[in-house]
């Protein structure tokens, strides 16, 4: 691993600093921070020394794993070449990963370049609203997305996320969005038993959109497995059908592939393993392993095509971000998507997937586990108090698994707080380089957490 100099300062210091200055991302303000110091491969290590496999890719993100030096030449490389160019022009390794992401997404799509997944799902919302406006239907500006997603953090897909514990305190949020129940076999929204499913949590498209009224609704927004939000994946045929719905209605279908993208579905898109053709999809952290910030909206080209209709006044999209698209992140991109097709990460991601179906069955059978749910080499344990009721575990029942798995060296993660009472899944998301080794680390390190002995 490289090592920072830590002898400037000393740990004690950097951790009074820490206390002082910075301002964590969503952590009650008496949290001890972990300060991360290097990585390499699937592994960190903290400013003690200590080493953890990173099970969750950080935040669901990192995955070509860490310590990449190619990742970190391209960068340099492309800061010595030039370092800053806006997309308000154009600029090399933006060309060239736009015409890279249409091999990944396999059809036809015109990219637009932002920040972060808030960002891109943002300007999917517009774009989507800026098209029915100028498609005869400007009365159609709301969306609908399904309780329990996560979209983002900022105020329209913040809107967008159904999550009631994390909007609260800011509201009121972006005005259109509207949600509808998720696919949540475990505990069916529409009270069906195994083998019985209707694919109502589907129908319910139907029933918001006309309820709603055809006329006000712009798009629908959601996740191809609803990833943060508890790894909820859906029955067969459900996307599909969501997709029929939506044409029906003139509907826009915007997929969030914001996790799911980049190989962590065990294809190159989640979609993809549903045979959905979305008319926009967007994407950040997978597309440079988080090495440098980027996302994107892509665009069906036909979608594009219609901003740029000459008949009508000022039909191109009148959005601009600085940073968006920046040079040195698109060569980072390229640098990163160069990594998963040599190494084929894809399919090492549904290896990983296949390792972690079979050789995690005994967890079925323990107490607290309810549910294990797997997308590619995204997993999600369901922790109940009662298998028979289904109580939901508690909070320190999740996080006493949480930090038994940190203890024997494993980091690992749970759900939001969906609704109260059910941050109640343990999630795992490694490194799709993750080794062989590492793979039976994780599986190993999760069964003694639940003192099964392999
Ligand atoms: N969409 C999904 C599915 C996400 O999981 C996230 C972040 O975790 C976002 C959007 C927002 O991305 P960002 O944090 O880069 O704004």
């Amino acid at each position: 691993m490289n090592e920072p100099a830590m002898d400037a300062i000393s740990k004690e210091d950097l951790l009074d600093k820490d206390r002082k200055y910075v301002w964590h991302h969503i952590t009650p303000h008496n949290d001890n921070p972990m300060v991360v110091v290097s990585g390499e491969g699937s592994w960190i290590k903290d400013v003690d020394g200590n080493r953890y496999l990173d099970g969750m890719s950080g935040l669901w993100c990192v995955n070509v794993g860490h310590g990449r030096e190619e990742i970190a030449e391209a960068a340099a490389k492309q800061m010595k070449t030039i370092a800053y160019s806006t997309l308000i022009q154009s600029h090399v390794p933006a060309i060239k990963l736009a015409e890279k992401l249409n091999e990944w997404l396999e059809g036809e799509y015109r990219v637009f370049f932002s920040n972060s997944g808030s960002d891109a799902n943002e300007v999917a919302f517009k774009i989507a609203r800026q098209y029915h406006h100028q498609n005869g239907k400007p009365s159609k500006h709301k969306f609908i997305s399904r309780h329990r997603a996560y979209h983002g953090s900022s105020l329209g897909s913040l809107g967008a996320t159904g999550q009631a514990q994390r909007k609260l305190k800011y509201e009121p949020l972006a005005a259109g969005f509207t949600h509808v129940p998720p696919p949540y076999c475990y505990r069916c929204p529409f009270g069906q038993q195994e083998g019985a499913c209707r694919m109502q949590c589907a129908e319910a498209f139907e029933d918001a959109i006309t309820w709603e009224g055809a006329d006000s609704v712009a798009g629908v927004i959601m996740e191809p497995v609803i990833t943060g939000g508890g790894m909820l994946v859906p029955p067969d045929g459900y996307m599909k059908r969501v997709q029929e719905i939506c044409n029906k209605h003139d509907v826009l279908l915007i997929v969030d592939e914001v996790i799911c993208g980049f190989g962590r579905s065990g294809r190159k898109f989640g979609h993809h393993n549903f045979g959905a053709k979305p008319d926009i999809v967007t994407m950040a952290k997978g597309m440079t392993s988080a090495y440098s910030p980027l996302s994107a909206t892509a665009v069906s080209a036909w979608l594009y095509d219609s901003f740029k209709d000459t008949s009508k006044a000022d039909s191109h999209l009148r959005h601009v971000n600085t940073f968006g698209g920046n040079p040195v992140s698109c060569a980072v991109a390229l640098a990163n998507l160069a990594i998963l097709e040599r190494e084929e990460l894809v399919s090492r991601s549904a290896w990983i997937g296949e390792q972690f179906r079979e050789r995690l069955q005994p967890l079925a059978a323990h107490p607290h586990v309810g549910d294990i749910r797997h997308f590619g080499s995204a997993l999600g344990i369901e922790l109940v108090e009662d298998k028979q009721s289904k109580r939901p575990a508690e909070a320190s029942l999740v996080a006493s698994y949480i930090a038994s798995c940190k203890r024997l060296g494993l980091i690992i993660g749970k759900n939001g707080d969906t609704v109260p009472g059910f941050a109640n899944v343990l999630t795992i998301s490694p490194p799709l380089s993750s080794t062989d080794e590492d793979v039976a680390f994780i599986v190993d390190t999760l069964l003694e957490a639940f003192s099964i002995r392999a």
